[in-house]
């Protein structure tokens, strides 16, 4: 449907308009096209904001309600709703400094299932420790994750520990 009887008839700035206006984005968690001037999915209500450098893409989307994030969490690099915090394997601080250590990640925005982080150790030195891969099968809104990084995997004294989002898939909301 057309304005005005027919693209022909539009002067190029209408046509730019309607090209606008009838552009679509196909919505990353239920897959239903919506127009681009849509602000949420009409389907599921995902906002369709774009995401973190430009990409519409599970972990890189801002939830319009995020959970309070606790005191003491930094952010995960790539992503906009995850942060992490370490602590101990024991529990609490960390003591000995080649104690296991538990990297705990919050997520404050949408549910995400399949997550996959990249977290690499650095050490008092500036030399790398260790970077390994760890999944999570499922992080909802306001729920955290433990990674475990063992003792083994520690050669020596953590210094700064970086944590980064590699891929994530939506979840539906419970
Ligand atoms: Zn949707």
């Amino acid at each position: 449907m057309y304005p005005c009887g027919g693209p022909r008839f539009l002067s190029g700035r209408v046509n730019d308009w309607f090209e606008w206006w009838a552009m679509e984005i196909e919505c990353p968690r239920c897959r239903v096209p919506n127009r681009e001037v849509a602000r949420f999915c009409a389907r599921c209500g995902l906002f369709l904001e774009e995401g973190l450098d430009g990409r519409r893409v599970a972990g890189c989307i801002r939830h319009p309600h995020p959970a309070e994030i606790p005191d003491g969490y930094e952010p995960c690099a790539g992503a906009v709703a995850l942060h992490f915090r370490t602590e101990s394997s024991l529990g609490g601080d960390i003591l000995i400094a080649t104690e296991g250590i538990n990297v705990l990640v919050f997520n404050s925005g949408y549910a995400l299932r399949e997550v996959v982080f990249d977290v690499r150790g650095t050490g008092k030195d500036g030399r790398e420790l260790f970077a390994v891969e760890r999944a999570v099968g499922a992080l909802a809104q306001g729920a955290e994750a433990v990674l475990e990084i063992p003792s083994y995997e520690l050669p020596a004294p953590l210094g700064t520990l970086e944590v980064a989002l590699r891929s994530a898939e939506f979840d539906w909301e419970a």
